[in-house]
């Protein structure tokens, strides 16, 4: 396997800080398949190259291009409570053994090491049955893999990197580009019980939102970045760059977050994910369609849910 950071000379960038302007236009149509499995036929009813998007869980997402498929979040499962959507045991084994509609899956992103986004176990053996593919993750993710028994089989394949605040780093895996953005993880405020003062407990987190292009489409993945961070997420995005799709904490249904979606990330089509199970269509009314520059709102209401987005 080549590796991606040879391919392509690495550069790095600063965040651009004067935004452009863009105007959106609106999704053509929006196809829902009858089965996950139509995930490797990647062409819309007119045949023409699309993207399939598989919800896995939470902000789990397969996503069949005609350059190849990638897994964003999705390597996870089992763990306690009910508050978030998780693959079921089967679709878990199909994760691990890079099986059925995960066969061949050429880049893997984690957005950061929280076990709702992200099991070292089942993505090392994700990894032993997939050996072409590129992993890319934050520094801490990379450290937990580290203590795997079979780290130095699949070290090759895994691609740390945690930029600095306001810088990115950017990849070609094949026909994939992949822009690594910094931004912080949504605070969650606690009172300290020692000091009694009130602390974010994820302001250590290394999270990473991906910027992913293959064929002339352009996605956005942020993680668990909200709009309390959302400036980061601003001066990345502020150059001319139109995105297709961008999938975004459900954080972002609220009128700042909302604001930042159609001034400043300006997609196309958005995805809310991180969303308690059964909750869906209570996101319904976040974005107002008839705003100029609103993106079309898809919502994956349950794991297996599977949408089709044409190509431009
Ligand atoms: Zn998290
Ligand atoms: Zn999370």
């Amino acid at each position: 396997m080549r590796d991606p950071a040879r391919v392509f000379s690495l550069f790095v960038r600063k965040a651009m800080s004067d935004p452009k302007p863009l105007t959106c236009s609106a999704l053509v149509f929006v196809i829902v398949l009858a089965a996950a499995g139509s995930a490797s036929v990647p062409r819309n009813e007119a045949g023409r190259p699309a993207w399939t998007v598989t919800y896995v869980a939470n902000e789990g997402f397969l996503i069949a291009t005609p350059g190849g498929k990638i897994l964003c979040d999705a390597l996870f499962g089992g763990i306690t409570g009910d508050w978030c959507d998780q693959p079921s045991a089967e679709t878990v084994e199909m994760l691990k053994g890079a099986a059925g509609p995960f066969a061949g899956v050429s880049v893997v992103t984690v957005s950061h090491a929280h076990a709702d986004h992200f099991d070292p176990h089942f993505l090392v053996a994700h990894i032993l049955h997939n050996p072409g593919v590129r992993v890319f993750c934050p520094n801490q993710a990379r450290a937990v893999l580290e203590r795997d028994p079979a780290w130095e089989r699949i070290k090759a394949n895994v691609f740390a990197v945690t930029p600095d605040q306001g810088r990115d780093e950017t990849f070609e895996a094949g026909p994939i580009r992949v822009r690594v953005l910094r931004v912080d993880h949504g605070p969650y405020l606690e009172d300290d019980p020692t000091t009694k003062e009130r602390v974010n407990r994820h302001r250590d987190v290394e999270n990473l939102a991906f910027v992913l292009e293959v064929g002339g489409m352009r996605m956005l993945h942020g993680g668990d970045a909200s709009p309390a961070s959302s400036g980061s997420l601003r001066g990345y995005l502020a150059g001319d760059e139109r995105l297709d799709l961008a999938f975004l904490d459900r954080a972002f249904c609220a009128p700042a977050g909302t604001e930042i979606v159609v001034r400043d990330i300006r997609p196309d089509i958005l995805v809310y994910m991180h969303i308690r199970p059964g909750d869906a269509p209570k996101f319904r009314g976040c974005v107002d369609a008839s705003r100029a520059g609103a993106p079309e709102l898809v919502l994956f209401e349950k794991p297996g849910d599977v949408r089709m987005f044409p190509m431009k």
